[in-house]
């Protein structure tokens, strides 16, 4: 789908932000590799609809009510069987968050190859213009606040020098007996999301705030596997 039809639809439909599975639709757009993804409005859909998808999957729950899945216990990984599929939904529809919220369904993708995850999103200053930014994930982000800044739009040189910048960096080349990510791949999603003819330049006006998290890096390419857009 061309990317400002996604965008569109979701100003149709008067959100303040894209669905999960939009939000992939649009980075995939962006040439970004996300998880071959379907979402189903209920387990009764789940038989027809997972033909092509690889197990093992994740299951989502898709409400624009919950922001955070995982706090509110919506998202079971490693998920085996189309029995297990609908086992996961029944189980996360009763969860006190998930069933106090307006449910729009329920997202079942394939799983992402193990990998370093890492955040990387985009934000308007209202001085500066588009901002791109770059982490490592998890506590790097949310504890130690080790992320890297830059105005778009950004150059490949930009793109490597906001890598080098991280206090992490050393986990990326593999310290302490981690493989070793693709450097090249991280880049590859900066550009696409920061550069010149990147998302964040070409839809000034319609997207405020990025969030891909997390992108899961391997030491051979990068897939994202959570996108969250919010619009202006
Ligand atoms: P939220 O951020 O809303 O809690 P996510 O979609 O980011 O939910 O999922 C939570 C975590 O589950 C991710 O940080 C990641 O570790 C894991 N995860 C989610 N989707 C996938 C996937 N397709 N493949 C592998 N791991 C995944
Ligand atoms: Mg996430």
């Amino acid at each position: 789908m061309e990317p400002n039809a996604i965008i569109d639809a979701a100003r149709k439909q008067h959100r303040a932000a894209l669905d999960e599975s939009s939000g992939k639709a649009l980075l995939a757009s962006y040439g970004v590799a996300v998880p071959k993804t379907i979402v189903v409005r209920s387990s009764a859909e789940v038989d027809g609809a997972l033909q092509g998808l690889t197990f093992p999957v994740v299951v989502k729950v898709v409400s624009s009510q919950i922001l955070h899945k995982s706090d509110a216990g919506g998202v079971r990984v490693d998920v085996k069987t189309p029995d297990q599929v609908r086992e996961a939904i029944r189980m996360m529809s009763v969860l006190p968050k998930i069933a106090s919220a307006r449910v729009e369904g329920w997202l079942i993708e394939e799983m992402a190859p193990a990998g370093q995850e890492i955040v990387i999103g985009g934000l308007r200053d209202p001085d500066f213009g588009p901002l791109v930014m770059v982490g490592l994930g998890g506590i790097f982000v949310e504890v130690l606040a080790d992320v890297s800044f830059r105005i778009c739009p950004i150059t490949r040189l930009d793109a490597e020098e906001m890598i080098d910048d991280l206090k992490g960096a050393a986990i990326l080349r593999g310290a302490r007996g981690r493989k070793p990510v693709s450097r090249d791949a991280i880049i590859d999603v900066l550009l696409k999301i920061g550069g010149d003819d990147g998302l964040m330049m070409n839809h000034a006006e319609q997207i405020k705030e990025a969030d891909i998290n997390p992108l899961i890096v391997s030491d051979t390419g990068a897939i994202a596997v959570d996108a969250r857009f919010i619009l202006t």
